[in-house]
């Protein structure tokens, strides 16, 4: 079914279907006709690719994607959508549609099962409610990825796409800089939804590093250094590490001095590899003293 933006469609499935939007499950379903075709474009879907998709609703981005990939899964948490995606994607042999949450979904072995000898991407409008949770569960699964297109709120997109080291950033744009290269694409009005939202939202990149972005001795040490840092971000770092992380003052203070970073510091002001050296001191001392 090619018109999934039209709102008689819309309106005419809803009716057929006995279907409500559901706000705890984040549905607002695109109806701008211009916003799927350029995500499905951007999102590198093309011959040889295979794609995730991440919460269909009634398939009017999987269209697009069914287009020009090879093969896309789909996965929805929401059963009711079932019959009715089994009627809109009909005609696309290239789609298959997996009835789960996406959280509890193990993607290495969709992967491995799904798109053999395919490039594989994720693109997606996502449910607002659980973006950072899937976004950060996608990038620590080290999936066999090359990129993640998504579709967020526009305050979650700046965050995400900051600059790390600025006023901006936060602890999940220094975890999302460790795993890939985000860059904000296009901004898209709430008025592109139905139901329209309260917040206009905007289509993010993270391109995929093949090796972390910077090297750390201990990947679980340097992320409980990052959220700590941020976790009471008007104090210095040394502070909010020394409370979040129940560390004496005076080593996290000489984690910083001896790697050269002003004790004075705040996490906003550090760039990715000062909170790698950081946590490397931090892992050698408490490796030492064991
Ligand atoms: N792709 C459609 C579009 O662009 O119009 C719908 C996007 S809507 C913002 C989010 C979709 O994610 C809904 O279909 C919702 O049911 C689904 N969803 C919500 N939570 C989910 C979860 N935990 N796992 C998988 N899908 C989920």
């Amino acid at each position: 079914m090619d018109n999934l933006t039209n709102i008689l469609t819309i309106k005419d499935l809803l009716n057929r279907h006995g279907f409500n939007f559901s706000k705890a499950l984040g549905q607002n379903f695109l109806i701008n006709p211009s916003v799927c075709p350029r995500m499905a474009e951007y999102c590198g879907a093309q011959k040889g690719v295979g794609v995730i998709e991440i919460g269909p609703g009634f398939g009017v981005l999987t269209h697009e994607l069914c287009k020009l990939a090879d093969k896309v899964i789909s996965i929805e948490l929401d059963k009711r959508l079932m019959p009715v995606l089994s009627e809109t994607m009909a005609e696309h042999e290239n789609f298959k549609v997996i009835n789960e949450d996406v959280l509890k979904v193990d993607l290495h072995k969709l992967i491995e099962d799904e798109f053999k000898g395919m490039r594989v991407v994720v693109c997606a409008n996502l449910p607002y409610y659980i973006t950072s949770p899937v976004i950060m569960k996608l990038l620590e699964d080290k999936l066999p990825i090359e990129s993640i297109t998504v579709m967020v709120q526009k305050e979650a997109a700046q965050r995400l796409c900051a600059k790390v080291g600025t006023r901006d950033s936060s602890a999940i744009t220094v975890a999302v800089n460790y795993y890939s290269e985000p860059s904000l694409l296009f901004h898209v009005s709430s008025g592109s939804f139905m139901p329209a939202p309260k917040v206009d939202s905007a289509v993010i990149k993270l391109d995929i590093s093949q090796e972390p972005r910077v090297q750390c001795k201990d990947e679980k040490t340097l992320f409980k250094v990052i959220k700590g840092a941020f976790a009471q971000r008007r104090k210095t770092v040394v502070n909010s590490i020394s409370s979040s992380l129940s560390l004496p003052k005076a080593e996290v203070e000489s984690a910083l001095t001896q790697n050269g970073i002003v004790s004075t510091a705040r996490a906003e002001q550090l760039m990715l590899s000062d909170f790698a050296k950081i946590a490397d001191s931090i892992y050698e001392r408490r490796v030492n003293d064991a």
